[in-house]
């Protein structure tokens, strides 16, 4: 691992590490909130093996890292290898985020208070109502935890192919009044009926097969509906089209991506992140793509 050349002495950096990484959005997001606030930062990107993973979390350390993000497939991974974790990345099991001080790696979950900051401005809608979850993997843990700890959804259905994940979920987080069903018509139509907020961690949707959608077309969507789509590619899923058309409040997953990258900036930095000129340039890149 190397340090990006040519830059004054005085530079701080910051990075992303994981594999595959060339599709990360990350470098472009903190990037251009650095150059927004004139803050002599830079963000840089570095793919790493399974096998190098143990390397790079010292090498960072060694070149003077202020911090650096994880992705697939070492959220989990990496936890051996740090000097600590937050209380939110233990009890979800990931860090996604890594901030260095002294020479101690400490990592958190931002991606909890990604999904809480992106739902925040639709709270009254669905708050002490019960929500819906579909998918089990590394994104659902992440919501349901929000959605159980932070967002206080009376109760929280996980529709998913394995059910033996979604109680696993609701196992780990000690969630009482939580319900496994089935990904099938029948019960995702019969769970929207009675939640007020609707959440696809599937990628079922997701570029390139986009006329995909987790619901059906005759889904009882409407407009008490909050519907919430994690996928960022493309910004707006055929699930999301269908809730708005059905009147429903819709959520983009560009947003997650933004306020938990916003909340890493924080930390590393000490300063808000300029997330209206960061959403400006996301949008740009991936309306192109
Ligand atoms: P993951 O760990 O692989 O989990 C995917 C989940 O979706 C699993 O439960 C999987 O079921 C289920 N699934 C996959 N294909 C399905 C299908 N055809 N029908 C029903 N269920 C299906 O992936 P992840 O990391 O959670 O990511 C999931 C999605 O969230 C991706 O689209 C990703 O881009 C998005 N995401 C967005 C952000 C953001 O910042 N906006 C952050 C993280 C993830 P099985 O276990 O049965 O395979």
């Amino acid at each position: 691992m190397k340090l990006p050349e040519h830059l004054a002495p005085d530079y701080r950096f910051l990075a992303i590490i994981g594999h595959p990484i060339t599709h990360s959005l990350s470098p472009l997001m903190h990037n251009s909130a650095f150059q927004a606030l004139s803050l002599p930062y830079l963000y840089a990107m570095y793919d790493i093996e399974p096998d190098g993973l143990l390397k790079a979390v010292q090498d960072l350390k060694t070149l003077g890292f202020l911090g650096y993000n994880v992705t697939i497939p070492h959220k989990q991974a990496i936890i051996p290898s740090l000097d600590g974790i937050d209380e939110n990345a233990k009890a979800i099991g990931a860090v996604n985020t890594v901030c260095i001080l002294n020479s101690k790696a400490i990592g958190y979950n931002t991606d909890v208070l990604g999904v809480v900051r992106a739902l925040e401005p639709f709270k009254g809608l669905f708050a002490e109502k019960p929500a819906l979850v579909m998918g089990a993997g590394g994104a659902a843990r992440a919501a349901v935890f929000a959605l159980h700890t932070f967002l206080k959804v009376s109760e929280i259905t996980i529709a998913a192919r394995s059910k033996e994940k979604a109680s696993s979920i609701a196992g780990d987080f000690r969630i009482r009044n939580a319900k496994i069903v089935n990904f099938a018509r029948k019960d995702l139509n019969t769970s929207l009926a009675h939640c007020s907020l609707i959440v696809n961690t599937t990628p079922v949707g997701m570029h390139p097969l986009v006329d995909a959608s987790p619901l059906s077309d005759d889904a009882p969507l409407k407009s008490g509906h909050v519907v919430f789509d994690l996928i960022y590619r493309p910004l707006e899923t055929k699930l999301l089209r269908h809730a708005k058309a059905a009147g429903a409040k819709v959520v983009g997953g560009l947003e997650v991506l933004i306020q938990q990258g916003a909340a890493a900036f924080e930390m590393w930095t000490g300063k808000k992140m300029p997330v209206d000129v960061v959403r400006k340039v996301l949008e740009e890149k991936l309306k192109v793509e």
